[in-house]
């Protein structure tokens, strides 16, 4: 197998969906990966905020197995051992007493959307439909999930989309006050925005939507799917600002690479919502939320860890802001981290990746990076150190950039 039989399979059979990098991985091992030609690469993008654990990793590794040798799959058919377990461990790490499993972070938007329809449906409220969400927000890619993204290059093939969704941008105060109708189900927000930029919202607007849900009762759904999980040092992010959610998305980290996902919901909501309402065939099997067991068993040791890591990871972008003018900002919390370019981002990427070092770009102009919260001091430095490298090659020449032969 070589790179080019693999990428010639693909052209042919995969569906185009991906500009992917000309790279094919095959191995890893905690924050490394290995390509089909044995060369080895910095992972600082962890499957986009999945592999917290690192590659991998032995005892991950080990409870997968003994599952699958155990029981895979039963369907939500029967009672089986794990589902209330995991459940709990959310419920002590958020706050919010029951889950909902599914299979990946879209899925946990989609259930959110439906729960809190169903939750002024339950009550005889019937004109409470309409959603507001944030300018530069994500929330996945099927039609519901879809209807509260922002991005119209995402939106515009797939109209129309769900209707009364308004969006607000997140600095926009009187907006929001604006946005936020008798007609209002819930407003969705992330509390660091990902895919948008690695925005975190600002503390002044992050209190205007916990004050503007409480006064209106709006639902408030927070989604952790990217920032939560203490990839920046919190269980949940929205933990830094005070919020009390109605409902939290829960993805990416939890599996630590195996598939799962969870609508974590309210007391208050919960009781709205009956058999039937939703289902998957699929969601928390024994053998995602075994992994996930583990995963959040490994959270809590790793808090330290993280918070050290985050803030050494802070200093020495900063660090290398002060050396390359092309860095606009440092943006981000924790291991969740965006430098933020005043040219697009792609040139950067690409120096990265010759280099060794896996990071990506989002909104255009951004750097981003999610390495395992695992990762060490070692490597930070050394990712920083190829970042320098992959800045330094790339040279602002009026509003274009080129790679330095
Ligand atoms: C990635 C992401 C999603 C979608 O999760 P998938 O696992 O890709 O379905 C939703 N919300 C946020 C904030 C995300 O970052």
């Amino acid at each position: 197998m070589t790179t080019e039989t693999v990428t010639a399979l693909e052209a042919q059979h995969v569906l185009q969906t991906y500009k992917r990098q000309s790279v094919v991985f095959v191995r890893g091992e905690g924050t490394r990966l290995f390509d089909a030609d044995g060369r080895a690469y910095l992972d600082f993008i962890s499957g986009i905020g999945v592999v917290v654990l690192g590659h991998a990793h032995p005892g991950l590794a080990a409870v997968i197995a003994d599952q699958a040798r155990t029981l895979v799959h039963t369907s939500n058919l029967y009672y089986h051992p794990l589902q209330g377990q995991l459940a709990a461990r959310l419920s002590a790490l958020s706050g919010l007493q029951r889950a909902f499993f599914c299979n990946s972070g879209t899925e946990a938007v989609e259930a959110c959307l439906k729960f809190a329809r169903r939750f002024w449906y339950s009550q005889g409220v019937t004109n409470r439909t309409a959603y507001v969400a944030l300018e530069h927000g994500f929330a996945g890619r099927t039609m519901g999930a879809l209807s509260v993204t922002a991005n119209a290059h995402y939106r515009d093939p797939f109209g129309p989309l769900i209707p009364g969704v308004t969006f607000v941008a997140p600095d926009d105060i009187a907006g929001l006050e604006a946005a936020v109708t008798p007609s209002t189900a819930a407003l969705i927000a992330e509390p660091i925005q990902g895919e948008g930029g690695v925005r975190p919202l600002s503390p002044e607007f992050a209190a205007a939507i916990a004050r503007v849900t409480k006064t209106t009762g709006t639902l408030l759904i927070a989604d952790e799917v990217q920032c939560g999980l203490g990839r920046t040092g919190h269980s949940f992010h929205y933990q830094s600002f005070g919020w009390t959610p109605d409902l939290v998305t829960v993805g990416k980290a939890i599996g630590s690479g195996i598939p799962i996902g969870a609508a974590l919901v309210g007391e208050h909501v919960a009781t709205q919502i009956f058999a039937g309402d939703h289902g998957t065939t699929y969601g928390g099997n024994l053998l995602s939320t075994r992994a996930a067991l583990y995963v959040l068993a490994q959270l809590e040791a790793l808090k330290p860890h993280i918070a050290e890591m985050g803030m050494l990871f802070e200093q020495r972008l900063q660090d290398l802001q002060r050396q390359h003018p092309l860095i606009i900002s440092v943006r981000g919390a924790g291991l969740m981290r965006g430098l933020e370019l005043a040219v697009d981002a792609q040139p950067v990427v690409d120096a990265a990746l010759k280099a060794g070092l896996l990071v990506n770009r989002t909104a255009e102009r951004v750097v981003r990076m999610l390495p395992p919260l695992t990762v060490t001091k070692t490597e930070l430095e050394e990712a920083i150190g190829v970042l320098d490298g992959a800045l330094a090659s790339v040279k602002v020449k009026g509003s274009t950039v080129e790679m330095r032969a």
